[in-house]
């Protein structure tokens, strides 16, 4: 056993029980505990963290806790992610993922998949695990993930959106959103026959999904989605008008 004192900043006291949130606490770890094993026994998923210092310099997950150690902990910061993000929503965050899958962020998400099926895809495609399940994120294999703290989607969306900094990397009504495969542009007289009537005679523009075939079109409904993603996500594209 080594007994060390652990400081957890900002949101990742949510993790913790009230009587140790934004204080500096005694834990005595597990023998030959690594951060990563002291942290997650404490209740914060490893994908939860950012910087560690360990007596004032920085370290790694995998360093050992020793007795008497002063351990900091923070939440991991959005300069951290690089490029363009691709995501894996659990079976519960069906409504985030539809968000997100509209503003152009490639997201998988199925209600079949189990634990396993979620670890492999997250590792052999690179994506961010989104989750409200610590027990999830706690697996050393999944090297990227979010702790999604609240329950309804549209907050779950602006949640996801400041962690990642989506705002700036949306592109809106790029990817279908049944199947997740990007849009393509398709002439309208090869699918006039397909619209009705109405959509036909005010409509110019349409892209096509070659997953299941759908059609869409910026029609009214699409322009309700505009707004409300602009409303969930000021400073996206999907806040300006069409182009
Ligand atoms: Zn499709």
């Amino acid at each position: 056993m080594a007994s060390a004192r652990f400081r957890f900043h900002d949101e990742l006291a949510d993790f913790l029980p009230r009587e140790r949130r934004g204080i500096e606490f005694s834990y005595a770890c597990a023998r030959a505990a690594t951060l990563k094993n002291a942290i997650e026994a404490l209740g914060v998923p490893h994908t939860e963290a950012g910087r560690i210092t360990v007596n004032a310099a920085p370290a790694t997950m995998q360093r050992s806790v020793r007795e008497g150690d002063a351990i900091e902990v923070y939440p991991w910061e959005t300069e951290e992610m690089g490029s363009d993000p691709d995501f894996l929503a659990d079976a519960h965050l069906g409504g985030l993922a539809r968000f997100l899958r509209m503003l152009g962020f490639d997201t998988l998400h199925d209600h079949a998949y189990r634990d396993a099926d979620i670890v492999r895809l997250a590792i052999e495609e690179r994506r961010i695990v989104l989750s409200r399940d610590c027990e999830l994120l706690k697996c050393r294999d999944i090297a990227c993930g979010c702790y999604v703290h609240a329950l309804k989607a549209e907050a779950q969306l602006r949640e996801v959106a400041r962690r990642f900094a989506l705002a700036a990397k949306a592109r809106p009504f790029t990817l279908c959103l049944r199947c997740n495969v990007p849009l393509d542009p398709i002439e309208k007289r090869r699918i006039v026959h397909l619209l009705p009537q109405t959509v036909a005679a005010t409509q110019e523009s349409f892209f096509h999904c070659r997953g299941c075939e759908r059609i869409y079109w910026p029609g009214s409904h699409y322009e309700r989605m505009r707004v409300a993603l602009g409303r969930m996500l000021p400073g996206s594209s999907a806040s300006s008008p069409p182009p």
